[in-house]
């Protein structure tokens, strides 16, 4: 059983492949009935994505994934459902992106010690967005000269914490972003929470801060969640009366695991975030 739903989705404004009205295709396509696109840090693909939506007689509500530091973590705050011309959640995205391009330096002068060159210029050529310069970029131009055979060989050899591609960066403060998406009538949604690694201490008190921040819900079905991740968070999202979301976070074809639009379903128990923009769409009925 899949929920016609997807609440999570990249295209070529951020680290996505596809522009925005070709992610929205894809999805409808495969029968998506309610889609957010949810770039990260840029709501730029906005209105090609709803103007194709609303084209295609489908479901659309404005998305954003915002970088957040949260102590030594990075984490993902996904904002569905806001104005997208609001003043100071657009002034708040300017300036997180606003330290990529540095980044994006300091990034491949750590690769070219390695005996690399010309990192910068292959990563920029795929960063159709130059603002949103990103680990992506970088990991395709490593994988297209051969260095690594996909995605996650990349990452784990030379983008993460204490690999010669990372440098440590200030994102956005936890509160900072949910007050701009809350400050523009938006629904504030914790990302892919299986993916941080931290123990189940650190994530109560997450919980607990993200709540009283004015967090409204997690993504308990994601693309990088396996069932025991779907498991755990149904059961935190109960215990801290979380709303649940869903979104594949598709990025590209060949990429990750799943195709936009579809997604498994949630868990029983979970109250869906989306009965705010398609009260009919949810609960769905559970299989026979
Ligand atoms: P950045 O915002 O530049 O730090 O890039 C983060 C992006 O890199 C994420 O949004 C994912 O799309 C991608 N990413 C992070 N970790 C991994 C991983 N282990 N495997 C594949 N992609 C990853
Ligand atoms: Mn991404
Ligand atoms: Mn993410
Ligand atoms: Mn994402």
């Amino acid at each position: 059983m899949t929920t016609p739903v997807d609440l999570h989705c990249h295209s070529n404004i951020s680290d996505g492949i596809l522009p925005p009205d070709e992610v929205v295709r894809r999805a409808h396509a495969r029968g998506c009935q309610l889609f957010a696109l949810t770039d990260h840090d840029d709501t730029r693909g906005l209105a090609l994505a709803k103007a194709t939506a609303d084209e295609l007689g489908m479901g659309f509500v404005n998305g954003v994934e915002i970088s957040v530091s949260w102590g030594k973590h990075t984490l993902h705050v996904v904002g569905l459902g806001f104005a997208a011309d609001d003043p100071t959640l657009l002034a708040g995205l300017a300036q997180v992106r606003s330290g990529r391009a540095e980044r994006a330096e300091r990034m491949a002068a750590g690769l070219e010690k390695l005996g690399l060159t010309g990192i910068l210029e292959g990563a920029r050529k795929y960063a159709d967005n130059p603002e949103m310069i990103s680990r992506s970029h970088f990991a395709r131009y490593l994988i297209e000269i051969g260095r690594c055979k996909d995605m996650k060989a990349v990452f784990k050899q030379f983008m993460v914490r204490g690999k010669p591609g990372f440098v440590e960066h200030e994102w956005a403060r936890l509160h900072e972003a949910v007050e701009w998406i809350r400050g523009a009538g938006g629904v504030a949604v914790l990302a892919h929470p299986g993916r941080y690694e931290m123990g189940n201490e650190t994530m109560r008190v997450l919980l607990t801060e993200f709540k009283r921040q004015g967090g409204e819900a997690l993504e308990v079905v994601s693309g990088s969640h396996g069932h025991a991740d779907v498991h755990r968070f149904k059961n935190l999202a109960k215990e801290f009366g979380y709303l649940c979301s869903s979104g594949t976070d598709y990025h590209a074809t060949g990429e990750g695991a799943r195709e936009p639009g579809l997604n498994a379903d949630l868990p029983e128990g979970c109250e869906p975030v989306w009965t705010r923009w398609a009260p009919t769409l949810g609960p769905l009925p559970r299989p026979h």
